[in-house]
């Protein structure tokens, strides 16, 4: 008897340490990357763009999986291949990010660890080269979870994160796009989106089996300076909970917010007790669609299975795991 409670007190114990890890057996390394939804078309690209992407999203998932296959987190392989794609001149993030109607850059970025729900976040950072590595120092060396403007820029300075001047981000193409969107003269999400898209995001399932999630982002083309908008808000742009799922958005982040949609999809999980492409699909077409919004969102789950949709005519997306990768730039036929 004795004995027995011995082993009951034992078992309830590890259960406990282990809340919400996954780490009872090794599981493959899986990594998810989305470059943002919106108007993309074969015809909107050169072939060197076109090349280009693909490489920028092949890199991305090379670096993020090589840092799984080593044994590293979920977390940081979902930075190493953010920073790829934010380094990169074809995204909405880090360099080639758009611009606010002042003609400058304002950043937003978020990472959240499922195994133990830490997240950090900065939305609004205008010198950090890359945004996706000030959240994670915010996560990691602060009791925050959101830092903003001016005083995320000076915290990823106090972490010696690497800075630059705001034009740095700023390419021709960019910079063509915003005059053109300012000669209109509009301020809609829709209207953004048209003109540009390219958020990048990552989830990750490291061998332990923990999940991961990370966004960056720009933002929308010609937004009111000030303007934060959800991919570095936890729970509508990214989330990431071992229990059920990690996901990054795109789209016209207004509604993402409205919806909570990130957080959405891990409930109807958790609550609902449906698969996660139902969870993801309800979501996006049941759910953002009748409100007339758009954009897309990848999602992973512990089991591994992998969800990338979009309601837009195209998507920036790909995958990797020890078999096989993947990776498309348009619609689902393309
Ligand atoms: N969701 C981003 C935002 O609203 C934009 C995008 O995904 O393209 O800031």
């Amino acid at each position: 008897m004795k004995y027995i409670l011995l082993l009951a007190t034992l078992l309830i114990t590890l259960g406990h340490h282990s809340f919400g890890q996954h780490n009872t057996e090794i599981s493959d390394p899986i990594i998810v990357i989305h470059g943002g939804a919106g108007f993309i078309e074969k015809s909107m690209l050169t072939d060197e763009e076109e090349k280009e992407v693909y490489a920028a999203i092949e890199s991305a998932l090379e670096a993020g999986h090589k840092v799984l296959t080593d044994g590293g987190s979920a977390e940081l392989a979902v930075v190493a291949a953010i920073k790829i794609l934010e380094n990169s001149p074809h995204f909405n993030a880090g360099k080639g990010a758009v611009m606010t109607a002042e003609g400058r850059h304002e950043l937003d970025a978020s990472i959240m660890r499922g195994s133990d729900l830490q997240a950090g976040a900065v939305a609004g950072v205008t010198t950090l080269k890359n945004p996706i590595e000030g959240a994670l120092a915010v996560m990691n060396e602060s009791w925050h979870v959101m830092l903003q403007g001016e005083g995320a820029d000076a915290f990823a300075r106090s972490q010696k994160l690497e800075q630059v001047d705001n034009s740095y981000f700023t390419t021709p193409k960019v910079k063509a796009e915003w005059a053109a969107s300012k000669a209109e003269g509009y301020h809609s999400p829709i209207s953004a989106t048209l003109r540009k898209f390219g958020t990048v995001g990552c989830v990750a399932r490291d061998k332990n089996g923990n999940l991961a999630a990370g966004t960056s982002t720009g933002g929308l083309m010609n937004k009111e300076f000030g303007r934060v908008g959800d991919s570095p808000i936890i729970g509508a742009g990214t989330y990431a909970d071992n229990k059920t799922c990690a996901v990054s958005c795109t789209g016209q982040g207004e509604y993402y917010i409205r919806l909570g949609f990130a957080k959405e999809i891990s409930d109807h999980i958790a609550f609902g007790k449906v698969s996660l492409e139902k969870a993801v699909k309800y979501t996006l077409f049941e759910r953002l669609d009748p409100m007339e919004a758009l954009g897309g969102v990848i999602a992973l789950d512990v089991d591994g299975n992998i969800s990338m949709e979009f309601n837009t005519p195209g998507m920036y997306r790909g995958w990797k795991t020890l078999k096989e990768t993947e990776i498309k730039l348009y619609g689902k036929e393309d």
